[in-house]
C-alpha cells in the first residue's frame, strides 16, 4: 500500500454511524482496504490521532469554468474539503466558443458572475474552441480536484446564434446545431446539461443571459438530445415561468434527472420553496427523479451602487445596468427613476432577490472616513433617523461617496427555522455554493464545512453522519458519478480528514488577487486537517504539497 491513516473516525459517506478507531489504505489512488491494524509494509503513514475521515466533499454547483482555465487548483474549494467540482451550472459556460464570440461570451459572464471583465479577459486561456476541446484543455492543463462540466446552454446559444442569441427564440437551423452539439458534448463526457430561466441573471449592460430566450421547444428538444444515450442529469436555474410542475411536463418523461435551481427561502414568500419542495415529492411519487437544489448558507451579498446586483432583478432597476461613470450617478439622482423602483418594490414577487427589506441591507464599509460613524448599521435605521425614505437615504449616500461605499444584503435563506427544514427535506440536495462566481459578493465555497459544524454540531438537525452523506454518496448517486462519494474497497480515494469540534468556515475577507488584480472575496477553512484528491495529499501536507501537483481527474463517464 501506499498510504494508510491510522486511527480515524471513519464516515463512510453511506449515512451510517462512523466505524472508531479504524484504518484506511490506499493503493494507486483508490482505497484499498478498510480495517483494524493494517499493516504498514513500507506504506506512509498518518495518524489520524481519532479525528474525523470522510470522502472528500463534491460540490455539484460551481461556476469555475473561466477560472479552471487561470488557476487549475480552483481555489479556494479544496482547501474547504472539496475534491469533486461540477462545473457549468445554470448554463454559464465558456465553450463551445469561436474566437470572434470570446469578447461576447465574457460580457455575458461579467455580470452574472461578479467578476470583472478586466479579470476574465487577462485570464481566460483560450485555447479551445469546441467542448470537447474545452475537457481536454483541462486535462493537458492539469486540475487540483477532480470535474466534470455540464454543456451549457447560453454558451451554446452565443455559438449558435451570435448576438441574437440575446434576443429571440432559436429558428429551426440554430436549434439542429445546438442539439447536434448537445449530443456530441454528452459522447465526450459532460455530466449533463445545465439552463437557467431566472430574471436576475444578466450579462454586461443588464441583457439577459441567452439561455432566457429560449423557448419550449428549444429546452424539450435539447434535454432530450442530452439523454439519448440514457445519460445526464438536467440541470436549471428556474424563473417565475418554469414552475416545477412546468419541468416535470417538459422533461420529467425523458426519466433523466432534473436538478432544481435555486431553493432559497424568501421571507416575503415564506411557503414558496416548500411548495416547490412538495410539487417535486409529488412528480418523485409518479416514478420521475426531481431533487430541489437548496442552500445551507444565508444569501449575503456585499455590494456597491455601482454594481448593484441584489436590485438588477428588478425591471426598474435595468437602465441603471446600462451605465456607468456620471451617467450612472445622473440616473440614481432621478426622482422618476427612484419613484419606478419604489413602485415596483411594493409589489409582492415570488422570485426577486431584495424585497425592500431594508432593515436587510447595512453599510459594511464607508469611503470616506467622516462617514465612519454609519458602518454596520441598517439603511432603515439611518433614513429612520433622518427622517428620509430608505432608497433615497441610501443613493443619496453612495453618490455623496461616487458609489465607493460597500453595502452588505441579507436577501434570502436568513430564516434557520425553515433552512434547517428545507436541508433536511427528503427531497432537497445540499449545493449551491456556486463557488468561482459571484466573487465580489459572497464566498459559500466553505459550504460543506458550514453543513457540518453550524448546522450539525452547533444547531443539531441532522447527525454529522448525515451531513457527510449529503456531502458525498449522496451527490455521487444523483450525479451518477461511479466510485467516488464513499469510503470503501475500490473507490477513488477523496479524503478529507477533519476535527468535528472545530469543523466549519471563517469570516469573509476581501483578496485582489484575481488576474488584472481584480477583487473576490474568500473564507478559511476550520478544522481541516488533511484533503486527498485520488491518493495525493493537496491540503494539510506540509512542504511536500506541491509535489502533489494536479492529481484531479476530468471525470467523463458517468453512470445510467
Ligand atoms: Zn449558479
Amino acid at each position: 500500500m501506499d498510504l494508510i491513516i491510522k486511527n480515524a473516525t471513519v464516515f463512510d459517506g453511506a449515512g451510517g454511524p462512523a466505524a472508531v478507531g479504524a484504518d484506511v489504505g490506499v493503493e494507486g489512488g483508490r482505497i484499498k482496504a478498510v480495517g483494524d491494524g493494517l499493516a504498514a509494509n513500507g506504506a506512509e503513514i498518518v495518524d489520524a490521532g481519532g479525528l474525523a475521515l470522510m470522502p472528500g466533499i463534491i460540490d455539484s454547483h460551481t461556476h469555475y469554468d473561466a477560472q479552471i482555465t487561470w488557476d487549475p487548483t480552483l481555489d479556494p474549494s479544496p482547501a474547504h474539503g472539496v475534491t469533486t467540482t461540477i462545473i457549468g451550472n445554470c448554463g454559464f459556460t465558456i465553450a463551445p466558443c469561436q474566437p470572434e464570440d470570446r469578447d461576447l461570451t465574457m460580457r455575458n459572464l461579467t455580470q452574472v458572475e461578479g467578476m470583472s471583465i478586466d479579470a476574465l479577459r487577462a485570464g481566460i486561456d483560450w485555447d479551445f474552441e469546441s467542448f470537447p476541446e474545452y475537457l481536454d484543455a483541462i486535462e493537458r492543463r492539469g486540475v487540483v480536484p477532480n470535474v466534470a462540466a455540464f454543456i451549457g446552454h447560453s454558451a451554446l446559444r452565443t455559438y449558435a446564434m451570435k448576438a441574437a442569441a440575446t434576443e429571440r427564440a432559436a429558428t429551426d437551423d440554430e436549434l439542429a446545431t445546438m442539439e447536434a452539439i448537445v449530443a456530441e458534448a454528452m459522447r465526450a463526457g459532460a455530466i449533463g446539461f445545465a439552463t437557467s430561466t431566472a430574471p436576475q441573471h444578466n450579462g454586461d449592460g443588464g441583457i439577459p443571459m441567452p439561455s432566457r430566450l429560449a423557448d419550449d421547444r428549444e429546452l424539450e428538444t435539447l434535454v432530450r438530445a442530452m439523454g439519448v444515450e440514457g445519460k445526464g442529469v438536467f440541470m436549471l436555474t428556474k424563473g417565475d415561468r418554469t414552475d416545477v410542475p412546468y419541468l416535470d411536463a417538459l422533461a420529467g418523461k425523458g426519466g433523466r434527472p432534473i436538478m432544481i435551481a435555486a431553493l432559497l427561502h424568501n421571507p416575503t414568500n415564506p411557503d414558496g420553496t416548500f411548495a416547490d419542495l412538495r410539487a417535486i415529492a409529488k412528480a418523485r411519487e409518479a416514478g420521475r427523479e426531481l431533487w430541489g437544489q437548496v442552500s445551507c448558507c444565508p444569501l449575503t451579498m456585499d455590494f456597491t451602487l455601482a454594481s448593484a446586483y441584489p436590485l438588477e432583478s428588478l425591471k426598474a432597476w435595468a437602465p441603471a445596468m446600462k451605465l456607468k461613470g456620471a451617467e450612472l450617478s445622473a440616473l440614481l439622482a432621478d426622482a422618476g427613476f427612484r419613484d419606478a423602483v419604489r413602485a415596483e418594490l411594493d409589489q409582492p414577487a415570488g422570485v426577486r432577490l431584495f424585497n425592500g427589506e431594508w432593515h436587510k441591507i447595512a453599510v459594511t464599509e464607508v469611503a470616506k472616513a467622516d462617514n465612519g460613524s454609519c458602518e454596520h448599521r441598517t439603511v432603515a435605521e439611518l433614513a429612520a433617523e433622518v427622517g428620509a425614505d430608505p432608497l433615497d437615504w441610501m443613493l443619496d449616500f453612495a453618490l455623496s461617496e461616487d458609489l465607493q461605499t460597500l453595502f452588505t444584503a441579507i436577501l434570502l435563506n436568513s430564516d434557520e427555522d425553515a433552512v434547517g427544514r428545507m436541508i433536511t427535506d427528503d427531497n432537497a440536495s445540499v449545493a449551491l455554493s456556486d463557488a468561482g462566481a459571484h466573487l465580489t459578493f459572497f464566498c459559500d465555497a466553505g459550504f460543506g464545512l458550514h453543513l457540518m459544524g453550524h448546522w450539525a454540531r452547533d444547531l443539531g438537525v441532522m447527525p454529522i453522519e448525515r451531513a457527510v452523506h449529503e456531502l458525498t454518496g449522496k451527490p455521487a448517486d444523483i450525479f451518477r458519478i461511479p466510485e467516488r462519494g464513499r469510503i470503501a474497497p475500490g473507490y477513488w480515494a477523496d479524503l478529507l480528514l477533519f476535527d468535528p469540534a472545530t469543523v466549519g468556515r471563517g469570516a469573509k475577507r476581501r483578496q485582489f488577487d484575481l488576474p488584472s488584480g481584480a477583487p473576490r472575496l474568500v473564507t478559511d477553512a476550520l478544522g481541516v486537517h488533511g484533503v486527498w484528491v485520488n491518493g495525493r495529499r493537496v491540503v494539510g501536507g506540509g512542504d511536500d504539497e506541491t509535489a502533489a501537483g494536479y492529481p484531479g481527474r476530468v471525470l467523463r463517464s458517468f453512470l445510467n
